[in-house]
C-alpha cells in the first residue's frame, strides 16, 4: 500500500540534484557520499519494490537499485519543497521535473541509503544483498504453498519462523504474538507438528494482523509516510496479546502471560495457546 504510494511518485521521475546532509545516512555505499550523489545524479527512478523492512527503487537502464534501510526510524518522505526541512532530514533529492522531492529522515540515522547492484534479469531489480529474503505475505507474489511446505519442513519453533526473513517476511515481534494468538498456537510449537491446515490458517491470521495494522497506519495525503519495520501504527487497543500481560485473553477470560523468549517477550494465553509436551 504504502509501496504503491511512493512508486506512483518516483517512478519515471529523474534525479537532478543530491544532497547528502549526514554522512552516516550513506555509510554504506562504498565510495561515500560523493559516490552516493554521483550514481545517482541523471538516473531515472524505476517503481518502488519492497521486501521486509527493505525498500528499493530501480535506476532505469542501470543494472542498479537504490536501497534504503530504514532500519527503526528511517521514513522515505515525499515532500513539496516549500515544506521546511524536517529536524533530521540526512538526504534529500530533488527531481528534474522540479516537483515533489524524496527525502530521507531518520532521528537516530540507523538506517541509510545505497546504491547497490541489483540481481541480473530479475524484472524488480532486488539488490544482490537482499536476495535471499522472503516476500511479505501481503506481496502479490508471495508463495503460501511454497511457505507452508517450508515451514512445516523446517526443524524450529513457530515463532522462530515466522520471524524467520529467510521464510517470511514483515512479521515482527508483534505481529507474530498476534497471529499465534489468533491461530491458538504456542510459540515454541515445534513447526514439523503443525498440519497442513493449522500453517495455512496461522498464514491467513498473520495477513489480517498485517492488514489491521496497515489500515491504522499509512499514509496521509500531502506527506507519504514509508515505514517498513512492520511494527508502527499498530494501536494497542487493537492488541490482543502483546503488551497484554496479566489482562483477560478477549476469548477466554484467562489471564495473558509473558515470558522472555530471545531477548524479547512473548505474550500468550495459557489456556488458549497450551505449550506444546
Ligand atoms: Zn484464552
Amino acid at each position: 500500500m504504502v509501496r504503491r504510494g511512493l512508486a506512483s511518485w518516483v517512478a519515471g521521475r529523474t534525479v537532478a540534484e543530491v544532497q547528502v546532509l549526514h554522512p552516516r545516512a550513506v555509510r554504506r555505499q562504498p565510495g561515500g557520499a560523493a559516490d552516493f550523489a554521483a550514481r545517482l545524479t541523471g538516473a531515472t527512478f524505476g517503481a518502488a519494490q519492497r521486501r521486509g523492512k527493505y525498500l528499493w527503487v530501480p535506476l532505469a537502464d542501470s543494472g542498479f537499485s537504490m536501497i534504503g534501510h530504514l532500519g527503526m526510524s528511517g521514513q522515505l518522505l515525499v515532500q513539496d519543497p516549500s515544506v521546511p526541512d524536517e529536524t533530521h532530514l540526512r538526504v534529500r533529492l530533488r527531481f528534474t521535473d522540479e516537483g515533489r522531492e524524496l527525502r530521507f529522515v531518520d532521528q537516530r540515522t540507523f538506517g541509510g541509503l545505497a546504491i547497490e547492484e541489483a540481481e541480473p534479469d530479475d524484472p524488480e531489480a532486488t539488490p544482490v544483498s537482499i536476495a535471499h529474503i522472503a516476500r511479505d505475505p501481503l506481496d502479490p507474489r508471495f508463495d503460501d504453498g511454497v511457505f507452508i511446505a517450508a515451514l512445516r519442513a523446517k526443524r524450529t519453533t513457530v515463532k522462530r519462523a515466522l520471524l524467520d526473513q529467510t521464510l517470511i517476511s514483515g512479521v515482527g515481534n508483534i505481529y507474530a504474538d498476534e497471529s499465534l494468538w489468533r491461530a491458538k498456537l504456542h510459540y515454541e510449537r515445534p513447526t514439523a507438528t503443525l498440519t497442513r491446515p493449522q500453517a495455512a490458517l496461522l498464514l491467513q491470521h498473520a495477513r489480517d494482523v498485517m492488514n489491521a495494522a496497515l489500515a491504522v497506519g499509512g499514509t496521509s495525503f500531502d506527506s507519504l509516510y514509508v515505514n517498513v519495520n512492520g511494527e508502527s501504527g499498530y494501536f494497542s487497543r487493537d492488541l490482543d496479546a502483546y503488551g497484554r500481560e496479566g489482562e483477560p485473553c478477549r476469548r477466554c477470560g484467562t489471564a495473558i502471560r509473558r515470558a522472555a523468549w530471545m531477548n524479547r517477550s512473548s505474550y500468550f494465553c495459557p489456556h488458549c495457546q497450551r505449550a506444546p509436551r
